[in-house]
Order: structure tokens, then C-alpha cells, then sequence
């Protein structure tokens, strides 16, 4: 069999990697886009490198955009199997895939506009909503530790992940004429203490492994303080400055912890009454898969669910839908928490409640997600005294501060601890994915420490004969 890398190759967007048989048939784990700026990426989004009407099936690890985001554009170009996913991935690509067909349509007629004026010619969409609802019929849920055979050669069992609701490491089973090979993609992998969804799990000895690298150089800040410090500032922020509390955060898995987290301190009776509001539609869907999906969580959240079965809903939280609604919130003085997305500020409606409150000494922005550098929330969780949000000059007023121990995704021992079910003997190769290459680089070198011997860091288009 043959493997490439499609993408995510020295990068941390973009997955997909195919697999062709000894038969010649095709498999493609993920079909993500590239999300940061840049022509390039806009080419490399469009032009995927392979022809999607000649692969026989895709198996999908999770429902974050830079590993499903270009499954639209696959149908699009003449794909017609099956998209292999767990249950829970299926329900989140709905909204999911649904909201990035929103977000291309809406940014192709402000660029439009711009190239119009320039006498430019007119852009059409990556795909639109009409390509999403074509594409959800393509997708095949298969729960976890079913084995499923696609064809005489190729089959695969999903194992947990831990990254997010539904997230999944696929364990393929490749038969050739002479040999079996054993290949697991991990896809993103999660946390050991996630607060909601059930730790990564042990999967079966494979071959060869596609391993993601995002953190393969970082360990993340310890995390058994996080509530007592985000207790802290509710209190510094809207009891004793009465001020708002601005929390940037991802609809999908942030924003479920900060509500889940401060439920629970509602039900031991610390939190301050005041109103929290969770301002998005993209949460408000995602919140309601989670619900629809318990199975998923841990022990921990399953416990305290016997006493709350509710744990994304209590007394002073308003889930927010309406624009007109959101709008209101600002119209009032009154001292409140607003969580809302995007997480790196860089879009959504956090940004108009930025533009309302930073020049306001009282109130507080905590960032609890990654912030990609020159992205508006890099520029003022270093400081900068000075922003521009929707061209305005603005003078930051308003505290700004962290939360650093969330992340959805494993640090370098978490994944090494994640390993270390493998015999590292009997794995013939790690591909290194899914992270910039200096840190891949640091993290070949850990892997070599913890007994891999084999590590390769593939560039877009490599390919192996395994
Ligand atoms: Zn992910």
C-alpha cells in the first residue's frame, strides 16, 4: 500500500492523508482545510491534489473544521462513497460544516465587492450551503470499537480520542496478498483530565502511526487552580467593579467547560448572581449535540449529572440566539458574563462586545483559548494599549488576562503517556502531522528518548510504500 500526505504536513491545518491499496483502492483519513490567511492556502483549499471521483471511501477522526472543513468540496468535485465517523462526529458536522459554508459565502461578498471595484473578476464560494446538505447525506456513522469492512482489504475500529465530543483514532487493517498491515491514524488527540469528554483510551499495536504533533514541544500549565482563578475574577469583575466579563471562546468544547465549570460552582452556591450570557448560535447547537451525546462524557460529569442533570444550564444563564438580542446586552449597564465566539476574536460577535467595552476600565476580557499571533487577541494579551476593531481606533481600558491550562489538545508527555500502550519494537514508523515543523522537530527527538526509533517528518506530497 501506498500512503501520502495530502496536508497537515508541516503545518497544523489542513488533514488528509490517503491511503492506495495493492488493489488500487483509495481511502482518505480527513478532509480538512487550511484555515490560516494567505493565497496560498486559498489555492491549496481549492485544488486538493488528487481526484476526489476516483477514492472509494473517507474516514472521518472528528468534526473540527481543518480535519472535516473540505468534505463539501469533495462531493463538489465528484466524490460519491461513504464518509466513515462516529455517531457524534455526524450530528456536529451538520452545524459545523453548515456554519463554514455561511462563513464562505458571506466573506466571497465582501471580497467580491472589493474585486469589483478594482474591475477584478468575481469569485464564486469554496462551496456553499446547497454543497453541505449534499455532502451530509454521504456520511456513515459507525460507533466506537465496532470493527466495519469496507472492501476485501481495508477495515477499521474507532477508538477515543479524547479530544472532542466524537473525536476518534482510526486502527485500519490493511490486507495485502503476503501481509497484514496495521496502520493507526490519531488523528487530534486529547487530554488525560478533560472536564467533560471521557480521557484518550489504549488503542491496538500498529505498524506504522500518524501521530499529530501540535504541542509536541510544550507542556501546559497545571490545571487544578483554573476554578478558583476564573471564581476570582467573576467576583473582582462584576461584584466588585461591576463591570462585564468578556470570555472569547470556541462554540464547540470551551464554551461547554467555562458553562459546565460554572454550573458547578452555582450548585455549590459560590457563584455571584449575576447574569451569564453563552452569545452564540454555533454554541447553542453545539451544547445541544453535547447533551444528546453523554455517553461521551466521563465519570465525573456523569456523577454530577445525578445530581444535575443538566450541566450547560442553570438559574441567570440565557443562551443567546437573536443579533437584536445580543445587541441588548450592551445597551445595559448592568454587570454580566459574556462567553462568545470566536475564540481567537478575530470574528463573531465577541467582537462588537470588544468594541463596547474595552475603552471601560471596570471590565475584564479573559482569553481561555489559543491566540494565533498578529490575531487581535495576541495584540492585547500582550499589552498593546492601542487596537482597531472594525477600523475604530480604540484605547484599551479594560483588564485583560489569561486562563492558559484549557486545551483540547495532549502536550508532549500526555501524548508519549498515550503511546506508550505500543511496543515500540514492533512499530516500523511514526509520521509525524498536524504541527509546525520546529516543533516536530523537538518532538522527533523525544519519541527517539521514549524508544521510537522511526520517526518520519513527511512534506506535502511525500509518499511511502509501507
Ligand atoms: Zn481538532
Amino acid at each position: 500500500m501506498i500512503l501520502s500526505f495530502k496536508g497537515a504536513a508541516k503545518t497544523v491545518t489542513g488533514s488528509k492523508h490517503l491511503i492506495t491499496t495493492q488493489k488500487g483502492k483509495k481511502i482518505l483519513l480527513d478532509c480538512g482545510l487550511y484555515q490560516n490567511s494567505g493565497r496560498d492556502n486559498e489555492d491549496k483549499n481549492r485544488n486538493l491534489g488528487f481526484n476526489p471521483a476516483e477514492l472509494d471511501a473517507v474516514i472521518l477522526s472528528h468534526a473540527h473544521i481543518d480535519h472535516s472543513g473540505n468534505l463539501p468540496l469533495l462531493i463538489k468535485q465528484g466524490f460519491t462513497g461513504r464518509i466513515y465517523c462516529t455517531p457524534a462526529t455526524k450530528d456536529l458536522c451538520d452545524v459545523m460544516l453548515m456554519d463554514s459554508a455561511h462563513i464562505h459565502e458571506s466573506d466571497i461578498v465582501f471580497l467580491n465587492k472589493r474585486r469589483a471595484r478594482e474591475g477584478k473578476s468575481l469569485l464564486k464560494p469554496l462551496y456553499t450551503s446547497k454543497d453541505v446538505s449534499r455532502c451530509l447525506k454521504h456520511f456513515y456513522p459507525i460507533p466506537y470499537h465496532n470493527e466495519f469492512v469496507i472492501n476485501d482489504e481495508v477495515s477499521f475500529v474507532f477508538s477515543n480520542a479524547g479530544h472532542i465530543l466524537g473525536a476518534a483514532v482510526i486502527n485500519l487493517t490493511i490486507k495485502e496478498e503476503n501481509k497484514t498491515i496495521r496502520l493507526t491514524f490519531t488523528g487530534d488527540i486529547g487530554r488525560p483530565h478533560d472536564l467533560i469528554i471521557k480521557a484518550p483510551e489504549k488503542f491496538p499495536q500498529a505498524d506504522y502511526i500518524i501521530c499529530e504533533s501540535t504541542y509536541g514541544n510544550r507542556l501546559h500549565e497545571d490545571s487544578s487552580m483554573a476554578t478558583d482563578r476564573l471564581l476570582n475574577i467573576v467576583r473582582e469583575t462584576c461584584i466588585e467593579n461591576k463591570g462585564k466579563l468578556l470570555i472569547p471562546a470556541f462554540s464547540l468544547g470551551r464554551t461547554q467547560e467555562i458553562v459546565y465549570t460554572l454550573d458547578r460552582l452555582k450548585t455549590m452556591e459560590l457563584l455571584p448572581p449575576v447574569k451569564v450570557y453563552v452569545d452564540s448560535p454555533l454554541s447553542i447547537d453545539a451544547t445541544e449535540i453535547m447533551r444528546n451525546h453523554s455517553d461521551c462524557f466521563n465519570s465525573d460529569i456523569q456523577d454530577y449529572m445525578k445530581v444535575d442533570p443538566d450541566p450547560f444550564g442553570f438559574k441567570n444563564l440565557i443562551y443567546v440566539q437573536d443579533v437584536e438580542e445580543s445587541k441588548k446586552i450592551n445597551a445595559s449597564d448592568e454587570p454580566c458574563i459574556i462567553i462568545a465566539a470566536s475564540g481567537m476574536m478575530e470574528a463573531g460577535r465577541i467582537k462588537h462586545h470588544l468594541h463596547h467595552n474595552i475603552g471601560k476600565e471596570n471590565c475584564t476580557l479573559l482569553v481561555v483559548g489559543f491566540v494565533p499571533p498578529n490575531s487581535l487577541g495576541h495584540r492585547l494579551l500582550r499589552g498593546d494599549k492601542q487596537v482597531k476593531i472594525f477600523g475604530e481606533e480604540h484605547s484599551v481600558k479594560m483588564r485583560v488576562t489569561a486562563l492558559n491550562s484549557y486545551s483540547a489538545h495532549a502536550d508532549y508527555k500526555e501524548i508519549i503517556n498515550f503511546l506508550s500502550c505500543q511496543n515500540p519494537q514492533e512499530v516500523k514508523k511514526i509520521f509525524l502531522v498536524h504541527g509546525n515543523e520546529d516543533v516536530m522537530f523537538d518532538f522527533k527527538i523525544k519519541l527517539m528518548e521514549a524508544g521510537f526509533n522511526h520517526i518520519e517528518i513527511p512534506d506535502l506530497n511525500d509518499y511511502y510504500d509501507l
